[in-house]
């Protein structure tokens, strides 16, 4: 008998009555949970935090902010938009948490873009701005330099705010099709980036993805939880350039173009705080979102308040809120929001950064960052209303 065993007969024998106290202790072995017995499958793992720690609810943000990074609709075909969200649901979240402004960055072109102004921020004047996408599938035609400059222009006059670039440039966008992967900096693009920054459109671009998908699927993968769930999330092999290939050759086309305004979504490289610092000090027209990155920033806190006391005029708040429910750290609604507002105005230490019973990303926790209130302004409101041209 050990110790332990000892205990809990000792505990028992207070509460029995005396006479049965007074028969010899029992042998049978103390029951177990299963899992002391045998291992413990890593999906069934769900630790309580024992920390006695000061857990602060931040129902609302401080300050009235636009959520520069979201998808309210998404543009799966040519010219069409689909709602992920319904506009009125938006607005109910939106009053709760003290949002002023979405932005919805996958509103197309054409047809659907102009369905998305309407219904968006027409029909709700000063509570969402709307943003265009590059017409992907022309960009093997010959005269797509051209043409796409001229889409963007007709985007404009419908109502685009701005444009946004998905991952698609860099990981999927091939050669007619099927070919070779399409560079970043390839010169067919130089007059869309020109044309936007001359009707000073800022350009919301996700380059690349989290380190850890360019590495194998294995047992030092941090993201091994995440991968396994989503092994199509990987870009390790094939004919995929490295995360820092693809960083460069969005360096290369901020180089080239000085007048366009870039907002690297994800906060460019979350991983590598010192490697997005040298790129924000070479190039004055980037500036950063922190969507869907605060695992990553709140689980650096000390360097990451430092980043975001250098860089207060260039980073925006955004959350890259959706309707997908297999995403919870981006599942738009107000435990989402809540949680932002924690990691950016509180000191509270060791929390989750998705409202998700297992931490989906990886298996760690984030700490606040407690910005000052002058910070706070310009991360929630002041940086992303230059970059739209919207007044306070
Ligand atoms: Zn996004």
């Amino acid at each position: 008998m050990n110790r332990r065993q000892w205990m809990a007969l000792g505990a028992g024998a207070v509460a029995m009555p005396l006479s049965e106290a007074q028969q010899p202790p029992r042998q049978a072995a103390p029951k177990q949970p299963p899992a002391a017995q045998a291992g413990l499958p890593l999906e069934q793992f769900q630790p309580k935090s024992m920390l006695h720690v000061p857990e602060t609810h931040v129902p609302r943000a401080r300050f009235p902010l636009l959520d520069f990074h979201t998808h309210i609709t998404f543009s799966n075909s040519p010219g069409k938009i689909q709602y992920l969200m319904q506009p009125a649901n938006c607005l109910a979240v939106m009053d709760r948490k003290n949002i002023r402004v979405m932005a919805d960055l996958t509103a197309g072109y054409g047809d659907g873009l102009r369905d998305a102004v309407a219904k968006l921020s027409q029909a709700h004047p000063g509570r969402f701005v709307v943003f265009t996408e590059p017409a992907w599938t022309k960009a093997s035609d010959p005269d797509y330099p051209k043409s796409q400059a001229a889409l963007i222009e007709e985007s404009h006059k419908a109502g685009a705010k701005g444009l946004k670039v998905l991952k698609n440039l860099g990981l999927f966008l091939r050669e007619n099709g099927t070919g070779k992967l399409v560079r970043i900096d390839d010169r067919r693009f130089d007059p869309m980036w020109e044309a936007v920054g001359a009707l000073k459109m800022p350009v919301a671009i996700h380059i690349s993805d989290p380190e850890a998908f360019f590495l194998p699927i294995d047992r030092f993968n941090e993201r091994w939880e995440e991968l396994h769930a989503h092994p199509d999330w990987s870009f390790y092999g094939k004919d995929f350039p490295s995360d820092r290939e693809l960083q460069e050759a969005r360096r290369t086309v901020m180089r080239r173009h000085p007048r366009t305004q870039f907002v690297c979504l994800h906060t460019a490289n979350s991983e590598n705080l010192a490697y997005v610092s040298e790129c924000l000090d070479s190039h004055p027209n980037m500036h950063v979102d922190i969507a869907a990155r605060i695992g990553e920033l709140g689980r650096q806190p000390r360097m990451s308040r430092k980043f975001f006391d250098k860089y207060q005029d260039r980073i925006v708040f955004g959350t890259d809120a959706s309707s997908d429910p297999n995403t919870p750290q981006q599942t738009f609604g107000d435990a989402l929001y809540e949680i932002y507002y924690r990691f950016l105005e509180t000191e509270d230490e060791y929390f989750d950064y998705s409202p998700a019973p297992v931490p989906p990303q990886g298996r760690w926790r984030i700490y606040g960052i407690g910005l000052p209130e002058q910070v706070l302004r310009k991360v929630y409101w002041e940086n992303a209303a230059r970059l739209l041209g919207l007044s306070s």
